[in-house]
């Protein structure tokens, strides 16, 4: 396998993407954390950086962001999993109004750290505009409006835009509104990732590729090469974790896919807008999300791909022709200026973790020593930060404002045995496809998708 084909990513790093050597023996450290992807990394970075006596092992079976991390969408956005009525429902309205402050935060942090580190990876806190191109998906921004202000989001965290508004940030055909929030930054999320493999290097973290974990287990990360012997083991695995054993019901990988066209010409984009790079998506229901690249591509991207019988995570469920085309296709509706046969160059894809109550979560188990964080869903590229910081002050045993939010050592439910989980996750993307093609049809919202959004946690 050639790590440059598994997105148009990491294909466009300025590395070769040479593995670094993997784990010589067996050895001692006082933190191991298996997986460098995002979460790792930043685990890794705060505590390295709030205490740079520690030992700490990165443990990546492939190389620093083979996972997600080198693939997705690259917005790193305030968005988390559960939305802020359910997490008020959950834990009251002023924890989950500090909840929503802290990926506001998470945003700006990321930017510093990215400028203090000298991680060049094309950061542009453009913010999001979500369009809206039906009347029902108006009324859908309405809502989001409304709600936000209701639990204490401010015109400057959440706006409404008329029809002339979105179209002059992102010009999509048949826009009628939309909403826009300044809390999001595009980003080349694999420059990001390696990045950070090589800042955390600079402060001492041994970071061990081509280093499969097989077994974790209270002091200790087995490995064919050798056994990491540490009080504090983190599992960063996010979507590979149910290949982990004993963790098959943990979180359900879900797919999502991606394409990116070729460089389009000024003229195009003086037609599409994002002048600021704004993150961009709509009001339907099956997520789909985009960004326009530094070098002047639309990188795009939905769910829709199955879930795999058995939790199964494999290099071909990361390529699913019938996703691509329908992307290309949502890409030419949005925007006709790409002509009949819309450009596109690369096409990837790659597993998210979903937790069976769709909330992400974060902890320490004081009395294994074992800690974790994920379930990020399609949300993970400003989560992992915040939930990095927290796992250092966890691990440091420091009770901070970040110790206490509500997502702290939440436990999700296991998923259902199969077939029971195949049946609900595929049921649940099927819903919210149809729905799309019913208020096409009906120009009314659908009552199904409703319901199942709010079994979501929406
Ligand atoms: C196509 C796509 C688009 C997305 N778009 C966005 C977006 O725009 N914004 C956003 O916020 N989120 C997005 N996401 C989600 C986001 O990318 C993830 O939530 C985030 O990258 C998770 O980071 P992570 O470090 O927890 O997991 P990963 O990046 O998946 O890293 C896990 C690492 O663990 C390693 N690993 C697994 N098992 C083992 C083992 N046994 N031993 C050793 N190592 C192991 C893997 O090789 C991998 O490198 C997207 C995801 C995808 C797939």
């Amino acid at each position: 396998m050639r790590y440059q084909d598994l997105s148009y990513w990491l294909s466009s790093v300025d590395e070769p993407l040479t593995p670094r050597p993997g784990l010589p023996g067996d050895t001692d450290a006082d933190v191991v954390i298996v997986g460098a992807g995002y979460t790792g990394l930043w685990t890794a970075y705060y505590l390295a950086a709030t205490d740079p006596a520690l030992r700490i092992v990165v443990l990546e079976k492939e190389i620093a962001g083979y996972g997600a991390s080198g693939r997705n969408g690259g917005w790193c956005s305030a968005l988390f999993p559960t939305s802020l009525p359910a997490l008020a429902r959950r834990h009251g309205r002023d924890r989950a109004l500090a909840m929503q402050h802290a990926m506001h935060e998470t945003v700006r942090e990321v930017g510093r750290v990215v400028a203090a580190e000298g991680i060049d990876c094309d950061w542009r806190a453009g913010g999001t505009v979500v369009l809206a191109r039906t009347e029902v998906q108006l009324g859908r921004a309405r809502a989001a409006v409304a709600e936000a202000r209701e639990h204490g989001l401010a015109d400057a965290d959440l706006v409404l835009l008329d029809a002339a508004e979105a179209a002059a940030r992102c010009h999509a055909e048949g826009v009628r509104g939309g909403t826009y929030t300044p809390h999001c930054a595009a980003v080349h999320p694999a420059k990001l990732v390696r990045g950070l493999a090589a800042a955390v290097e600079r402060r001492g973290v041994r970071v061990f590729e081509r280093t499969p974990v097989t077994a974790l287990r209270p002091g200790a990360a087995v490995t064919p090469a050798g056994v990491v012997r540490a009080p504090v083991v983190v599992r960063a695995t996010e979507g590979f974790t149910p290949a982990l054993p004993g963790q098959r019901r943990a979180v359900a990988p879900v797919y999502s896919l991606m394409v990116a066209t070729e460089p389009l010409p000024e003229a195009a984009w003086a037609e599409i807008g994002l002048a600021e790079r704004e993150t961009f998506s709509d009001y339907r229901h099956v997520i789909i999300y985009g960004q326009r690249t530094a070098d002047g591509r639309l990188a795009f991207g939905g769910r829709g791909a199955p879930y795999h019988y058995g939790s199964r995570v494999r290099p071909d469920f990361d390529r699913e022709p019938r996703v691509f085309a329908a992307l290309r296709r949502v890409l030419g509706e949005l925007f006709p200026v790409l002509g009949p046969e819309v450009p596109v160059t690369h096409t990837w894809g790659g597993p998210l973790g979903v937790a069976r109550d769709w909330a992400a979560s974060v902890g320490l188990d004081r009395s294994t020593g074992l800690a974790w964080a994920g379930g990020y869903v399609g949300d993970g590229v400003g989560t992992s930060n915040l939930a990095g910081r927290t796992l250092a002050d966890l691990i440091r045993g420091q009770q901070t404002d970040l110790t206490t939010l509500p997502w702290v050592n939440h436990r999700s439910p296991r998923w259902e045995p199969e077939p029971l989980r195949w049946l609900a996750v595929n049921a649940g993307l099927k819903v919210m496809s149809s729905a799309d093609e019913a208020e096409l049809r009906t120009n009314r919202p659908s009552r199904r998708a409703q319901a199942f959004s709010h079994l979501l946690g929406h």
